[in-house]
């Protein structure tokens, strides 16, 4: 299978320490301890009075605020058993005090609290206690978790400025072909806009990979062959498209092997994107070049590239999505796995299904800004049935 392949060539890229604020998305190299006891103190959890529960057991209903404990500040004591200090959620637990009562419970008039008959007393009421989540010393976050933002509160909290994490793949986005012209520039009859460059940076910068820049080379071998050298020597992944099918100017494989990268397969058993090719250069750079037409493209980069990134990431395989199928689907051939463009649903009972959006053809890439993703349906020559669970890739 040409994702196994793949992953058989790819080594997790090396760690870097970096900024908490820019770890989001990133996968941790280390394991993450806790600082403190969590919470750190005995902490009020509502806005009210903190009072001695034994007041309130010897029919205490009104008390007098000898203060206020704000959140930040050192617990106060209360100095007299029989009354009860403002408190604010997040404050410490005044010293003396040991329930805390919420303000919808009292009337407050100047100094003097008055409960409500519905108020309760019990010790420890509305308390967190001191390390009551977590002890110091305990592990919070172990490496190889993919940290969102859980996990980035969760380093802050254990008062970590700087995380290990895996360095970011250098990516490259690279278009071939004599006909494309960039967005902007003037564009003749026979030319085309070079629009895959942006669907591949668009795809990894949405999925949080920010080491992403692209380049265009015209189908001229010795061109070819300069640039695609300085590219293998600055970056972790090349991602070429267009060029690598059998016609005349498509000269992506032969000027590859003439540079040094390994070919691991040429051609995939699937539609669209047959004649995709994947190498490995000198240094162990991932090579993609992937077929020109645009839908070919942008399946064969959510479906083989983004999978490699995480891989390279340190996040091991891909988790598979199934997803069923809405409608029966009859497009299958006994030899090939077919990717279909699908719009998600999502029935009254919050179950999805994917309801097919063919494209009219490979060039069709308006198409796919009706469609959430595509599905991967195994080679087959009979029909799909409403319900055949199915991979599911969004774009
Ligand atoms: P190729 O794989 O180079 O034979 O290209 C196949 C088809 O995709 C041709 O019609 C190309 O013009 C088109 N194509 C190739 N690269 C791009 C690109 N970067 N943007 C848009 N269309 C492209
Ligand atoms: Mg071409």
């Amino acid at each position: 299978m040409a994702e196994d392949a793949i992953q058989e060539q790819l080594t997790v890229l090396p760690p870097e320490a970096c900024p908490l604020q820019t770890c989001v998305g990133r996968t941790l190299q280390q394991d993450v301890f806790a600082e403190r006891d969590n919470p750190p103190f005995d902490r009020v959890c509502m806005d009210g009075i903190a009072i001695s529960h034994a007041a309130f057991e010897r029919g205490a209903r009104v008390f007098r605020i000898e203060t206020t404990q704000a959140a930040g500040a050192p617990a106060v004591t209360l100095r007299d058993g029989a009354n009860a200090i403002e408190v604010m959620t997040g404050a410490m637990v005044p010293k003396g005090t040991d329930c805390i009562i919420p303000l919808e419970e009292y009337d407050l008039d100047g100094d003097v609290v008055s409960l409500k008959t519905q108020a309760t007393s019990k010790p420890s009421r509305n308390i967190q206690r001191r390390g009551e989540d977590s002890e110091p010393g305990v592990a919070m976050l172990a490496r190889g978790v993919r940290l969102g933002a859980p996990e980035v509160a969760t380093a802050a909290s254990a008062g970590l400025s700087h995380l290990t994490v895996t360095r970011q793949p250098r990516v490259i986005a690279i278009s071939t072909g004599d006909e494309l012209i960039e967005p902007g520039q003037p564009i003749l009859e026979h030319q085309v806009r070079r629009s895959n460059a942006y669907a591949i940076v668009a795809a990894l910068r949405d999925r949080g990979y920010t080491q992403v820049v692209d380049d265009h080379i015209p189908d001229d071998e010795q061109t070819l062959t300069q640039k695609l050298l300085r590219h293998l020597s600055e970056q972790d992944v090349l991602v070429l498209s267009g060029g690598v099918s059998k016609g005349k100017f498509d000269l992506v494989p032969k000027v590859l092997q003439k540079i040094g990268v390994q070919q691991v397969f040429y051609q995939v058993a699937q539609r669209p994107g047959m004649p995709m090719y994947f190498g490995v250069g000198p240094d162990g750079q991932a090579v993609f070049g992937l077929p020109g037409n645009p839908v070919s493209t942008l399946m064969c980069l959510v479906r083989y590239v983004v999978p490699a990134l995480l891989y390279l990431s340190g996040r091991g395989r891909a988790p598979i999505q199934p997803m069923p199928l809405a409608t029966n689907v009859k497009v299958g051939k006994a030899t090939m796995a077919y990717f279909l463009p699908v719009t998600v649903r999502v029935d009254e009972k919050g179950a999805p299904s994917a309801v097919p959006a063919p494209t009219n053809g490979p060039g069709d890439f308006l198409a796919l800004t009706r469609t959430h993703g595509f599905v991967e349906l195994p080679p087959q020559s009979e029909p799909f049935p409403a319900g055949f669970i199915a991979r599911f890739y969004r774009w």
